[in-house]
């Protein structure tokens, strides 16, 4: 579902620092490409391309066929209705006509599921449908087999009531500011491991404006041609003119209601400062002529749904940025896992539990329907801040030894295998917690405005 809200802002996205279009004579089996990517490149040229889900990987998946000289033919998503008619300049319909169509022969209509996560629902529907993987179905991961989080800053500002930064425990995790130094070192890492890095995301559980050194992290980034997208509260000091300048290619602001209502979830933020934060954003994009996509994530409560979506849904017009409305949920999964152990919550956890639309007892039940589906964030590789790899981006609490005390000394393949022997992943399975998040990004918003 993360991935399946869009709508084009193109018009207000002059072309400026766009990513080079590489032309396909370059990239032949024996040009641009090796390997996986040259037998994924001859199966997909001069076909018609469609993109299930219109969200970020959506988009990241179009902007690699580009370069690659192949262009997506249209995009498909389940919220087509609600979204605007196209999407990076192509058009967007609802999946079900193209299914019922089925495949088209050995050269027929290629159909590419984009979300990294939340996929194992389209996959059988495609199956179903005729299409087969390798011939006329594609993954994500068949372009981009890895999500990568650099974590740039380990400190937030918020004391937001589901997450357990904003509980400031340092005994639970350290803080700290990523330098230019070593996120410069972990990205030409990854870069030389995995030559089909499609993303950076440089948040997890910090604000990532409040690293000064954002700006040139994200230019080094775009120029070595790794995507990148940051989330922020927008409650801080920050030089957004130069932040929308160097061009992240998605912005997103998390918000929890407006007004006061906003305070109480996001404590410690000041709604009028986010709002005229939003504005300066908006300013600064245009400014930039950048390309930047910028979306409002909104967390669902109880107290924040009704008139409040509908003017968040209006601001969102307003400034030309996408909406993306997602049921809260208590972010640490460590808290979650202990409750199922006996322990009660953090009293801000408790307050914010309080406050779900999906409680947390319906959020297990489901996850334990799910429980033998694979874990969404398998393929993720997280670096902290210090340069340590964690086990999981969903577990805050560090008690568990990292994957690797240094990244940038780890081969990829060895912090893979180490993951697939962690003990906490054996619990968090036991326990049905790798769908937990799923289940609310899969929750329907239905009357919620
Ligand atoms: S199994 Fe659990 S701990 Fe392991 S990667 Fe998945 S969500 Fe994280």
């Amino acid at each position: 579902m993360a991935d399946d809200r869009a709508s084009d802002n193109k018009g207000l996205f002059p072309a400026g620092n766009s990513r080079p279009h590489r032309l396909s004579a370059e990239l032949g089996p024996n040009g641009g490409l090796d390997g996986d990517q040259a037998d994924l490149w001859r199966r997909l040229r001069g076909r018609d391309i469609f993109l299930w889900g219109a969200g970020r990987w959506g988009r990241v998946i179009c902007l690699r066929l580009e370069e690659w000289g192949l262009e997506a033919a249209g995009f498909l998503d389940s919220k087509a209705d609600r979204l605007s008619p196209s999407v990076l300049g192509r058009p967007l319909s609802r999946p079900e006509p193209f299914l019922a169509q089925g495949p088209g022969g050995p050269r027929g209509p290629v159909l590419i599921i984009t979300p990294h996560f939340f996929k194992e629902s389209m996959l059988p529907q495609a199956e179903a449908a005729g299409f087969k993987r390798g011939r006329d179905l594609f993954l994500a991961e068949d372009f981009a087999p890895h999500h990568y989080i650099v974590e740039v800053s380990g400190v937030c500002n918020l004391r937001c009531l589901a997450c357990p930064r904003g509980r400031q425990t340092p005994q639970a995790r350290r803080g700290g500011f990523m330098s230019l130094k070593s996120f410069r070192a972990a990205a030409e890492k990854i870069k030389r491991e995995d030559p089909l890095a499609a993303n950076l995301q440089l948040y997890q559980w910090g604000e990532p404006l409040l690293n000064p050194e954002l700006p040139q992290m994200i230019e080094e980034a775009r120029a070595a041609g790794l995507p990148v997208s940051i989330s922020s509260n927008l409650n801080v000091e920050a030089d957004l003119e130069r932040v929308a300048a160097a061009g992240p290619d998605w912005f997103r602001v998390s918000v929890s209601g407006t007004g006061s209502d906003y305070e109480r979830t996001h404590a410690g933020g000041l709604w009028a400062k986010v709002l005229a934060n939003m504005e300066r954003l908006a300013r600064s994009r245009d400014q930039a002529r950048s390309r930047m996509r910028i979306e409002v994530y909104y967390h669902l409560y109880v107290h924040n749904q009704g008139r409040q979506l509908s003017e968040a849904r209006e601001i969102c017009k307003r400034f030309g940025f996408e909406f993306q409305p997602v049921q809260a949920y208590l972010i640490g999964l460590e808290e979650v896992s202990g409750q199922l152990k006996g322990r009660p919550f953090p009293p801000e956890a408790q307050q914010a539990a309080s406050l779900l639309n999906v409680t947390i007892d319906q959020a297990l039940l489901a996850a334990r329907r799910d429980a033998a589906l694979p874990c969404p964030a398998e393929n993720v590789i997280m670096v902290d801040w210090d340069l340590s790899a964690p086990v999981c981006l969903m577990y805050f609490d560090r008690k568990q030894p990292p994957l690797s005390g240094n990244f940038l000394q780890t081969p990829l393949a060895e912090i893979k295998r180490r993951r697939k022997a962690s003990p906490l992943c054996a619990l968090c399975r036991s326990q049905a917690l790798h769908r937990y998040c799923d289940v609310y990004y899969n929750w329907p918003l239905k009357d919620a405005e």
